[in-house]
């Protein structure tokens, strides 16, 4: 599903993002990347969204070379792609059931479709009851799972996420690890950007570790 074939990635003042970054992610997978600040993280995240191009070698994505993608096809990728950061980015003057049909009303869907995905998602995140609420009456493990049907309710292939434990206590980071792991057994290719590495070691995933834009470790979490 993934490949980064000695990727490189320099910013215009200089930075080096990524340096020479070779792996590969299979259809199905379920891969942490870590590593410190600076390491690299969400530049690997922002070149698989197209949102930056690699400077150098080849990347490609459910076999599309995303370094040669154009403005036009951009749309058509990202439909493949959910993706949830640390700050969810709900809207909360629209309801639980208005924030995760976002997506698909963008996409055209008609009402009754709208309608069957948003219960599904909200259904795959234990959040059937609260389709009616408003996200400040949710709890903040349960605005994070709001995040999570919305980036799932299109039925992307690839799930991505941007630190999504990050303002969570322990607790309920390890739930919401819980529910992406859930995803991911109906099928969802998933890749989490984290540096919550006691986490981590807990969930005997496939862990890459990056260091100033090198791969400095790829295996299972120990
Ligand atoms: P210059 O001095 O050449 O203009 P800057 O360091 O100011 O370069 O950065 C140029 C752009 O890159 C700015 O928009 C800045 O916000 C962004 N930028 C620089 N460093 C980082 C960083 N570590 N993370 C994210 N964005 C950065
Ligand atoms: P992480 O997400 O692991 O903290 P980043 O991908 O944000 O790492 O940063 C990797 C390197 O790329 C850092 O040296 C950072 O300063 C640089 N960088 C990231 N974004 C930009 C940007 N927009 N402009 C310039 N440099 C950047």
């Amino acid at each position: 599903m993934i490949q980064f074939e000695q990727v490189g990635k320099r910013y215009a003042n200089g930075h080096v993002g990524l340096h020479e970054l070779s792996f590969h992610v299979r259809t199905g997978e379920f891969v942490f990347i870590t590593g410190h600040s600076g390491a690299g993280k969400s530049t690997l995240l922002r070149l698989l969204l197209a949102m930056e191009r690699p400077t150098s070698g080849k990347l490609l994505l459910a076999g599309q070379d995303l370094s040669g993608i154009t403005t036009a096809q951009i749309p058509f990728l990202r439909r493949q792609i959910g993706v949830v950061f640390q700050n969810h980015q709900l809207l909360f003057d629209r309801t639980v059931f208005d924030n995760v049909a976002l997506p698909l009303q963008i996409l055209g869907l008609d009402k009754v479709e709208i309608a069957r995905r948003v219960r599904a998602a909200l259904e795959q995140v234990s959040l059937q009851d609260k389709i009616r609420q408003y996200p400040g009456d949710l709890s903040t493990g349960q605005q994070q799972r709001v995040g999570i049907a919305r980036a799932v309710v299109h039925q992307p292939a690839l799930l991505l996420a941007d630190e999504p434990t990050g303002n969570l206590d322990p607790r309920l980071a390890a739930e919401i690890m819980g529910v992406f792991e859930d995803i991911n057994r109906h099928g969802t290719t998933v890749l989490i950007a984290s540096h919550d590495l006691a986490l981590i070691a807990r969930m005997r995933q496939r862990m890459i570790t990056l260091q100033r834009g090198r791969l400095i470790g790829d295996g299972e979490a120990a």
